[in-house]
């Protein structure tokens, strides 16, 4: 593995290349990420940078894990090949103009997470402008984030082709994230209704029985605080009609004060 110390070697990285940006504090989620680049391009690269823009919390930025040794250690088991820590000053030495990730952006995560998806789009079009990457693999786990830089993608014609991962997730149904780390052990335990309830919604006739099912096994679990349960479009994130399917499900809300969010697709009838 090489690590990218001097930002022209961006320029001279060999092709085809398949790119997995990150925000570090690695799991088994960013490690599928990284073994399907392999699959998909001779060489993959990893990117490690937390970014300001996407948080509109200055103490989630605070609090954001660090852990660099032990994602050195997981992006050599995954075999990546160059290894990336972007600095602002690369990214924009001429400084950046936000990128609007427009009304997808504002609506559900971005609802609750104002700027949120904007100050994503800004870095990861920056990316792709930098790198160019033949594929670049995202995770369904942040399924907004994902049909967001779909869009931005083909709405501009840009050549990368995105391939989106499916959640990798723990014994439990709960969802691999960088913020688990901030539960307790039994917070751990009980963050797995989310998984309960969306597997319940996902299984409904329509969207009306979604939410009731999905609804009712949340409310058992006081812990759970909830932001939003919903049954969507994915091609526009709009709600879908009570008497309808949608092709996803979505949830996002707090545990002990920890925002989780997680989704699953609808399976076709
Ligand atoms: P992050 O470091 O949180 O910005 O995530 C980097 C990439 O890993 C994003 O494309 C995420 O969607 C993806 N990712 C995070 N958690 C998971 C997971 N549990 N399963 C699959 N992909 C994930």
């Amino acid at each position: 593995m090489k690590v990218i110390s001097q930002f022209s070697e961006l320029d001279i990285l060999p092709r085809p290349i398949a790119y997995v940006p990150t925000m570090g504090a690695l799991h088994p989620g960013h490690y599928q990420l990284l073994i399907a680049a392999k699959k998909y391009a001779k060489n993959s690269l990893l990117s490690i940078f937390v970014n300001p823009l996407q948080f509109e919390n200055s103490s989630d930025l605070i609090n954001y894990p660090d852990s660099k040794d032990a994602d050195m250690e997981l992006a050599l088991a995954a075999e990546v090949d160059y290894l990336w820590f972007p600095k602002s000053a690369e990214l924009y030495p001429d400084g950046y103009q936000i990128i609007s990730a427009g009304e997808m952006g504002n609506i559900y995560e971005g609802a609750s997470r104002p700027g949120h998806f904007d100050g994503m789009l800004t870095v990861v079009a920056r990316y792709l402008d930098l790198i160019k990457p033949d594929f670049m693999l995202m995770g369904e786990k942040d399924f907004q984030q994902l049909c967001i830089v779909k869009k931005y993608i083909e709405d501009r014609d840009i050549p990368t082709k995105l391939i989106p991962i499916p959640t990798v997730r723990l014994e439990s149904g709960l969802a691999y994230s960088s913020r688990n780390s901030r539960l307790s052990e039994s917070s751990i335990r009980f963050a797995a209704v989310i998984f309960q309830a969306l597997v319940a919604a996902a299984n409904s006739k329509d969207r009306k029985e979604a939410i009731s099912k999905g609804m009712e096994i949340l409310h058992k679990e006081e812990k759970f605080q909830l932001d939003y349960f919903e049954m969507i479009d994915s091609s526009n994130f709009q709600q879908v009609a009570e008497n309808q399917l949608g092709d996803r499900v979505i949830c996002a809300g707090w545990i002990d004060g920890v925002r989780l969010i997680d989704n699953l697709p609808v399976p076709r009838k």
